[in-house]
């Protein structure tokens, strides 16, 4: 039986075959050539027995005929189980070859004739038994807009991706579409990067584009340093709150203190959700401080500090009911709201005086 890769590589010699080791000619006869082997003056019965089932051969079928040729596409799939020489590579693929991406566990394996097949699932659940099943990427969708407490995810790369469910046989175009549907874009932009094409838009040049009612964020730097764009990359975009690696800065050439973060995935321009933090703080910083005056006692000041930090790093579930030693815990801010809160919830002085002072 004659197989497809055997076919497409006696119809290719002619043009001359070389990848990743594997080097075919054919000129009256043909010639074979592989890190362990090297013959000439092959016939075509030869070179097809030589060929058949031979990773090198399979090898180059499915990265020519099989994989997704878009760059892109095909660099990431590529990217997925390394450049180590044929033979180690399949040795390791056979294994399953594991790589991470955001919350995205993926694992690439083979299967006949070299063909590649990939599981996809969250990485919290790579050792997990009894996964609800996926097939069809579009599912992917559908998975990446809640979070596993059923809220809306209006950043597809925050990590709060739920869990709980698996691909467990993808194809190359199949995974690489999942992938696109979990992390929109993150594929394109990586390999943008990669080959120094990423087109970054800094801040100012992003805020500059902005008109009507998210203009008022462009003018909130003017003259007072760039002091808010860092507190806006500090609450949204560290890695705690969002999977991209944050490639903008302010400008051209001020680069922002907030780390940019670690993860495989650039972000070349503030996302809408940034834009419209930017366009809500800019209101909040142009209010005036005032002077409240109520007492609190030493741990009810650090109480309300643990408060918003349990808020602002998305801890507040994990302070259970049990822990009081815990200044986010529920009964601990309770008894602070009966101790210290009048009948109307204010603390101290109404907040409404505020424009009266
Ligand atoms: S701007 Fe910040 S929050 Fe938005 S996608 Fe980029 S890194 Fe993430």
């Amino acid at each position: 039986m004659s197989h497809g890769y055997v076919d497409a590589l006696v119809e290719t010699a002619p043009d001359g075959i070389s990848f990743d080791g594997l080097e075919v000619e054919f000129d009256g006869a043909y010639s074979y050539r592989t890190p362990e082997m090297e013959l000439t003056g092959l016939t075509e019965p030869a070179v097809r027995e030589l060929a058949t089932g031979t990773p090198h051969v399979t090898n180059w079928y499915f990265w020519h005929a099989v994989a997704p040729q878009k760059d892109d596409r095909w660099a990431f799939l590529r990217w997925l189980e390394g450049d180590d020489p044929v033979p180690d590579r399949y040795d390791r693929l056979a294994d399953g070859i594991t790589t991470e991406w955001g919350q995205l566990h993926i694992t690439a394996r083979l299967d006949g004739d070299g063909r590649r097949r990939y599981r996809l699932c969250h990485v919290d659940d790579a050792g997990a038994d009894a996964l609800e099943r996926y097939d069809d990427p579009l599912a992917a969708r559908e998975l990446a807009t809640h979070t596993d407490d059923g809220s809306y995810r209006p950043l597809k790369t925050a990590p709060t991706l739920r869990t709980g469910w698996e691909f467990p046989d993808l194809g190359p175009a199949e995974l690489v579409q999942a992938v696109d549907f979990f992390y929109p874009a993150t594929i394109t932009n990586w390999q943008q990067e990669r080959t120094g094409q990423l087109d970054v838009s800094h801040w100012r040049e992003t805020m500059a584009r902005q008109t009507g009612m998210y203009g008022v964020i462009e003018t909130w730097d003017r003259g007072e340093g760039h002091d808010h764009v860092e507190w806006v990359a500090e609450s949204c975009c560290r890695d705690s709150q969002c999977l991209k690696r944050r490639r903008w800065q302010y400008d051209d050439e001020t680069e922002l203190e907030t780390p940019g973060g670690d993860g495989p995935f650039p972000c070349r321009e503030p996302c809408s959700l940034v834009i419209t933090a930017a366009r809500k703080f800019t209101k909040l910083d142009a209010e005036q401080t005032q002077s409240y005056e109520f007492e609190l006692t030493p741990s009810e000041k650090e109480q309300l500090e643990a408060l918003v930090d349990a808020v602002a790093d998305g801890e507040i579930e994990n302070v259970r009911d049990a822990d009081l030693g815990e200044g986010a815990n529920r009964f601990r801010a309770r008894f602070l709201r009966a101790r210290r809160f009048d009948d109307e919830g204010t603390l101290g002085r109404p907040t409404e005086d505020r424009a009266n002072d």
